[in-house]
């Protein structure tokens, strides 16, 4: 059984990023820069911002975090995400997710230049990916394919089934992974809550991408031997043992599976580090698109 480590597969990525961004100072250029729009104090969101924060740093990016409380207006919020479209020295604008209530999530999303979407939510570049043209990926799906594309995960004529369908992570995995490229090209059924004889349809998967946010969900006799197992789910499970009082718990029920598995991702340590080596390469990407 391979583990798909993100540890050393996010490092390789942000390494090559790392140098691009030296390579482009050295020659006198300024340095990609990320901003991020955190809403509130919610403690996941705290940590994925925190992190996403540090890695710019760690590859020489800029970043700039502004935060509003969970209070603030909305048209507040669209304000600022109007000011940072239209200040040439930020490359990429993320807004982090949930919102309050009280905030529209569609319009927020809309409202970020297509050009600096760096996290592939707008509804422009999740059409432009359907069509197979460039355009920002979603970053935890992109995180994945990079990936399968470090432990060069044979994917062409495979089944893959995707489980949860959502904007930022099952249907965009599940567009990428049928879509004519190299770690493409795979047959995908596409899972969710109203899909009847789940486990099943996952038997016959030669790679499940698990994203359903339901802890453990994916047992062993849901897995064919020898299947490629992708697990994107982050869920806080209290824990009075551990140290922060909850644990991060995947959707698939690792020790179970990884026994039968091919190749499995473990949580923590896969595709959450995975997503901010896609965020990075989107960074970079809004950076070498602009004209400044
Ligand atoms: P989401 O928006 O809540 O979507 C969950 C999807 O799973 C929905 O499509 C839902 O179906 C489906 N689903 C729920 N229960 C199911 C069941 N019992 N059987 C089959 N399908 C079921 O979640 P998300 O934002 O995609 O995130 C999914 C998980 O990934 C969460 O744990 C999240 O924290 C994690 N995540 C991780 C990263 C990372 O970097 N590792 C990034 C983003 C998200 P319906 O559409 O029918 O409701």
């Amino acid at each position: 059984m391979i583990l798909l480590d993100g540890r050393i597969a996010s490092a390789a990525v942000k390494a090559t990023i790392q140098e691009q961004t030296a390579l482009l100072v050295k020659n006198g250029k300024r340095r990609p820069h990320l901003a991020a729009i955190l809403v509130g104090h919610n403690g996941a969101s705290e940590t994925y911002v925190a992190s996403k924060v540090k890695n710019c740093e760690e590859v020489g990016f800029l970043s700039t975090l502004i935060r509003f409380e969970n209070d603030i207006a909305e048209k507040t919020l669209l304000e600022k995400i109007e000011e940072l479209n239209n200040d040439a020295l930020i490359d990429g604008i993320l807004v982090q997710l949930p919102l309050p209530k009280h905030i529209r999530e569609a319009k927020v999303i809309e409202t970020i230049s297509p050009a600096k979407d760096v996290d592939g939510f707008h509804p422009i570049n999740a059409g432009k990916l359907v069509q197979g043209l460039p355009s920002f990926i979603p970053a935890t799906p992109y995180g994945i394919m990079l990936m399968l594309e470090h432990y060069n995960i044979y994917t062409k004529g495979k089944h893959a089934v995707v489980i949860g369908r959502s904007n930022i992570v099952g249907r965009p995995m599940s567009i990428l992974l049928s879509s004519n490229l190299p770690y493409g090209n795979c047959t995908v059924t596409l899972c969710h809550s109203h899909t009847p004889n789940l486990a099943e349809i996952c038997r016959q998967a030669d790679i499940i991408v698990a994203a359903l946010g339901r802890p453990g969900f994916v047992k062993a006799d849901m897995v064919k031997p020898e299947a490629v197992v992708i697990d994107v789910g982050i869920t806080r499970v209290d824990d009075p043992t551990a140290k922060k009082g909850f644990r991060i718990k995947g959707d698939v029920a690792f020790d179970e599976v990884a026994s039968i598995a091919s190749a499995i991702t473990p949580v923590p340590g896969g595709v959450g580090l995975m997503t901010i080596a896609g965020l990075l390469k989107n960074t970079m990407q809004a950076y070498i698109s602009s004209k400044w």
